[in-house]
């Protein structure tokens, strides 16, 4: 475990992990934290932010600030039967709160926990899935076979039922409106949780309000539509839990007094807020007819004010990820007076009998922030005429939840990186240890530490793999789990190449292999022994997406015969945080090969640069600002122009031949870097330059004091100069 977590001497004991108000009590603050924090979320003029995202994720097996806080007092149990439980459930309970499915998600989570760790007051807004995202496991002849993930909300720490003060007995409930084809009310109605992502150091946190909708005063559709995370079985489904996302913004902040004045939509998801916002303007100005009333140039009035409320992310340039509905569904869910208001501000120029979401959000908000500088000339170019609104945040991660823990320990014991974990700044002073032998050294040892843990957790897997084998119907994914002589077959001194990201065709997860002969011929001929690390997911609805993982399935067998037992593939089954923990920090290198312009940001290379770990990639995303002329990776592929044209994702345009060319004519010259390590030793110098160049940018840090420039808030002079600071490391949108 890593250990100087805290700059202060431990003062706390277990009696100030605890406070209650009026919505139930909770573990790991202070009273004065907790009373202070929902001061600053209710006061009367507003000064907090509502941070709306269909998925939060934030796994306690990757950060756990309460838990190392109580292992670092000793404390397991206390006399006070209260403590007694919150202290159990914090050191044993559950570490999965599976309400995310990939990086939008672990965005939100990173995001809001910077958040709390700057003392910016923020609450989130979610909902909270009964059967999560799927579960994935995978056969060799099959693919990926979804189950449904089993969890209880009810035992899982940092997680709370919210108390209704005027009944303490019944939880908070709020009710929200669908209208049938009549427009009669028909209403869902959600209990409501608060989980926290509280501060690395104990003393803030950012609540998140997580909507459950499964309960038996909902109507049975809503409950069926809103245990899964996207479930897209049907345009209905999909669009009922949009509405129960956006929809329940308003009544959260009525019921719970919260005064929040600006709302951050972190993709579209939650746009149907707006027409809340529209529709109680219209209502104060024009009277409680006022869906009747209203004329065009009202609704388009209301629409300016509420835009003055919003600040959009958008997160990709992907079709798939942009929310269209057929007219009739909307007409099906919504009051006809919304109907009116879509077809002013949601037109869709290319399908005229739907509702594009994405363009709603990207008319009503005062500035739209694309995630990376590349992005942003890809989402110009989309919605050219929301041009002057659109800017650059580049994406970050949280670099105290993906920073492994031999890093950490290492990062501590250099007085040079002093303060890391407070101000991600300061890792630009690595560039003064590019010539200490010492921590070359010691970076060294650590990364072994690294690779020897996701080697021995594969070498575990394949193992489990074969005895599954003969105990149930699933065939091991891996080719190695049938071969059986050897029980230890990945060897961590060998060059590992990691990729884990979703399973979408324009990722190209199976570019790297498109000519196997060309690649096993470069490892055989110099006798560079490599592991192929995979993992990732593909919903469960995206066909294509499940085939390229059986490709990379089919390949494993292929590729270690022909390069004489040199190559060996790994999938590894159910990718969550705590496997991508382990595999960016890992590996020896990150691969990326979307085809560009496609990925908006990525941020699974982020998490490996903050290890220290060089990325191989493609110019797109993150990397066109990470890349630094070659000092931190490798780049390969087409670098083409931003036109309209290159956004396509059919399979004929995806450029497999000519990408992979190119990546074959550097992954020679990168296997020899790693293999012939001379006294000067170039593949270290690469991670250092990560530390030194991407460590202080591709924080969420960095990016959420980005954000709060973008937020108009009144913040504490102490506050204030430590957003200051960060702010003045990089300005994405330059
Ligand atoms: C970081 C992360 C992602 C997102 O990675 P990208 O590179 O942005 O695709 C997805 N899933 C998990 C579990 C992650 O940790």
């Amino acid at each position: 475990m890593a250990k100087n977590i805290y700059s202060q001497p431990p003062d706390i004991s277990a009696g100030d992990l605890i406070a209650s108000n009026k919505w139930g009590t909770f573990f790991g603050i202070s009273q004065k934290t907790l009373d202070s924090v929902w001061k600053s979320l209710t006061v009367p003029a507003g000064n907090s932010v509502m941070y709306i995202s269909m998925e939060i994720g934030a796994d306690r097996d990757v950060f756990h600030p309460v838990m190392t806080k109580l292992r670092e007092l000793g404390i397991t149990k206390t006399t006070n039967e209260m403590l007694n439980h919150f202290v159990n459930l914090f050191l044993h309970g559950p570490t999965k709160i599976p309400n995310y499915g990939g990086g939008l998600g672990i965005l939100a989570g990173d995001t809001l926990k910077s958040f709390a760790d700057l003392k910016i007051p923020v609450v989130g807004v979610s909902l909270l899935y009964r059967k999560g995202y799927f579960s994935q496991m995978v056969d060799s002849q099959v693919g990926q076979i979804s189950t449904a993930t089993d969890w209880s909300p009810e035992n899982t720490p940092s997680l709370y039922l919210l108390k209704n003060p005027e009944n303490p007995e019944l939880p908070l409930e709020i009710e929200i409106p669908f209208f049938d084809k009549q427009d009669r009310v028909i209403s869902a109605r959600a209990q409501l949780w608060l989980k926290m992502e509280i501060s690395s150091n104990l003393d803030y946190f950012v609540p998140e309000i997580l909507l459950d909708f499964s309960i038996p005063s909902s109507p049975d559709w809503v409950r069926a539509v809103s245990q899964t995370l996207y479930d897209s079985v049907s345009d209905e489904a999909k669009a009922i839990q949009r509405r129960l996302l956006g929809a329940s913004v308003m009544p959260v902040m009525e019921t719970m007094g919260l005064t929040a004045k600006t709302l951050h939509l972190n993709e579209q998801h939650g746009v149907i807020v707006v027409l809340n916002i529209i529709a109680q303007w219209l209502e104060k100005k024009i009277g409680p007819n006022f869906r009747e009333k209203a004329t065009n140039q009202d609704i388009i009035n209301a629409a300016d004010v509420a835009a003055k409320k919003i600040v959009f992310t958008i997160h990709t340039p992907v079709k798939a990820g942009h929310d269209r509905f057929p007219k009739g569904l909307i007409a099906h869910l919504g009051h006809a007076f919304c109907q009116k208001a879509l077809d002013l501000l949601a037109k869709d120029e290319e399908f005229p009998e739907s509702y594009n979401f994405t363009r709603l959000a990207m008319r009503v908000n005062r500035t739209t922030n694309s995630v990376s500088r590349l992005h942003k000339e890809v989402t110009c170019k989309q919605f050219p005429e929301f041009k002057d609104k659109i800017t650059a945040i580049t994406n970050g991660v949280h670099h105290l939840t993906w920073i492994s823990d031999a890093k950490a320990e290492l990062y501590d014991d250099f007085s040079e990186l002093k303060n890391w974990r407070q101000d991600p700044s300061v890792f630009a002073n690595a560039k003064k240890l590019m010539t200490s032998s010492t921590f070359r050294s010691y970076f060294s040892q650590a990364w072994l530490v690294d690779t020897e843990k996701l080697i021995d957790y594969i070498n575990t897997m394949l193992i489990q793999h074969r005895i599954q084998m003969h105990e149930t119907w699933i065939d091991p994914p891996n080719y190695l789990s049938h071969l059986d002589e050897d029980e230890r077959p990945l060897d961590p001194r060998v060059f590992t190449l990691g990729f884990a990201r979703r399973f979408s065709t324009y990722k190209r997860a199976d570019l790297i292999f498109d000519d196997i002969n060309i690649l096993t011929d470069i490892i055989v001929t110099n006798n560079y022994p490599v592991n192929f690390i995979y993992a990732g997911k593909a919903h469960p609805q995206d066909m294509p997406g499940q085939t390229i993982i059986r490709q990379i399935l089919n390949i494993g067998k292929e590729l270690y015969e022909k390069s004489n037992g040199l190559a060996k593939l790994i999938f590894i089954p159910g990718y969550d945080m705590k496997i991508a923990k382990m595999m960016v920090s890992g590996v020896h290198a990150w691969l990326n090969s979307p085809k560009r312009p496609l990925e908006a940001s990525g941020t699974s290379g982020m998490k490996s640069a903050l290890n220290g770990v060089p990325n191989i990639s493609t110019m797109d995303g993150w990397w066109v600002e990470g890349y630094h002329n070659g000092q931190t990776g490798w780049k390969f592929g087409y670098e083409s122009d931003v036109e309209n044209a290159c956004l396509s994702e059919s399979p004929d345009t995806l450029l497999y031949e000519q990408d992979s060319a190119s990546f074959y004519t550097v992954f020679p010259k990168i296997l020899r870097s790693f293999y012939n390590r001379d006294s000067d030793d170039l593949y270290i110098n690469k991670s250092i330059a990560n530390l030194a160049l991407n460590c202080p940018i591709f924080n969420t840090h960095r990016m959420a004091a980005e954000y709060v420039s973008r937020y108009d808030l009144q913040l504490t002079a102490a506050v204030s100069k430590k957003i200051e600071k960060l702010q003045k490391i990089y300005q994405s949108d330059r």
